[in-house]
């Protein structure tokens, strides 16, 4: 899972591989963005994306309303470290 598409740059791989670990679900690869479950309430489903961004930011989408600080903290990440966004353009 280190080389995803080849593409992924490493901030991203670091975030889908917690997502992993921490829902205990799979991420799904769709066209352009990464669906998986909020490690804050993964029982609702996959209802979290994930993508990353050309000059290398990351977005974090929780359809429920979690913000992308609050999903990066959870996933042990330090939010100063990641140029985050909180939706999806
Ligand atoms: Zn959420």
């Amino acid at each position: 899972m280190n080389n995803r598409d080849g593409l992924t740059p490493p901030i991203l791989v670091r975030i889908l591989n917690q997502l992993e670990g921490h829902t205990g679900h799979a991420v799904e690869q769709l066209p352009h963005v990464y669906r998986g479950r909020c490690p804050l309430h993964p029982e609702d489903g996959p209802m979290l994306l994930v993508r990353g961004l050309s000059g290398g930011g990351v977005v974090i989408d929780c359809a429920a309303g979690c913000s992308a600080r609050v999903v990066a903290e959870s996933l042990g990440l330090e939010f100063r470290d990641l140029f985050l966004l909180e939706k999806l353009l």
